[in-house]
């Protein structure tokens, strides 16, 4: 993958674009400049705990204006794969925030959640859920081991908050992984699948596609198994250290959005 030739753009959301609530410098220019070369471009995060709209607005509090169909989060890519089976499946059981109940719900599955366990479903999705409990966790188990397919969101088995570390996704599921005695299928960054579903979307080819992603281990990982472009930047997670130190090679590497948005101003001029 060339920048020069480049079509589809798929991005990163924190430590890209954003640092929590705070734009990168340069954000508006960046997606100005993705108009003025175009480019399509889409957010794909693995977060799974916010809709879409919320994502929408959060890009519009920034002053980047974003058609719900450009964002990619592990839940609205969860509807996408289950939809895309055959036979699609029509009813979830889902451990997980209200946001990914809503955006399940969205899309048209009957849901069911809680304690007591429903008829036979067609597919359990597993998350990060701050309600978990044992009792969930046998629900999920008795669902999987009936024959339901297994997804899960994303693998994050913690992350940072202002009050430290607290348990992610990847924790609450590796407990219906153990229980269920079967490996889910995963919707986030670095598997296939979000990846996937975002380039079908939008008819994109692999030789004309990248991934701009600050993580080496998902956003970059994720796409050079596919065979797709990669473009690191160093605004978020990794350090040039990190990347002295990783066998993982990405195709460009720049500070930031604002870097990259030079740079491609002068190639495609
Ligand atoms: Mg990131």
């Amino acid at each position: 993958m060339n920048i020069k030739t480049l079509q589809t753009l798929l991005i990163d959301g924190d430590g890209v674009l954003w640092e929590a609530d705070d734009p990168m410098p340069g954000l508006v220019n960046f997606f100005d400049v993705l108009e003025r070369s175009g480019i399509a471009w889409a957010l794909l995060t693995n977060n799974a705990t916010r809709t879409t709209e919320a994502y929408v607005e959060k890009l519009r509090s920034f002053g980047v204006t974003a058609r719900l169909d450009q964002i990619f989060t592990s839940g609205n890519v969860t509807a996408h794969y289950l939809r895309d089976l055959t036979p699609p499946a029509q009813s979830i059981y889902v451990i997980g925030q209200p946001d990914l109940k809503t955006t399940l719900q969205q899309a048209g599955f009957t849901l069911f959640d809680g304690e007591e366990e429903p008829e036979p479903v067609d597919a359990v999705v597993a998350g990060i859920d701050r309600a978990f409990t044992y009792a969930k966790l046998r629900v999920a188990m008795r669902l999987i081991r009936n024959g339901a397919v297994y997804i899960a969101t994303n693998p994050d088995t913690t992350f940072p908050t202002p009050q430290g570390l607290v348990p992610g996704a990847g924790s609450v599921i590796a407990a219906v992984t153990a229980a269920a005695g079967r490996e889910p299928v995963w919707m986030g960054k670095p598997e296939p699948t979000m990846y996937q579903v975002a380039m079908k979307h939008f008819g994109a080819d692999l030789s004309t596609t990248a991934i701009l992603g600050d993580r080496m281990e998902t956003d970059i990982l994720g796409g050079q198994r596919l065979g797709m472009g990669t473009i690191l930047v160093l605004s978020g997670i990794t350090s040039r250290e990190d990347l002295a130190a990783s066998d993982i090679r990405p195709d460009y590497i720049f500070e930031g959005i604002a870097a990259l948005a030079d740079e491609l101003e002068k190639v495609r001029a």
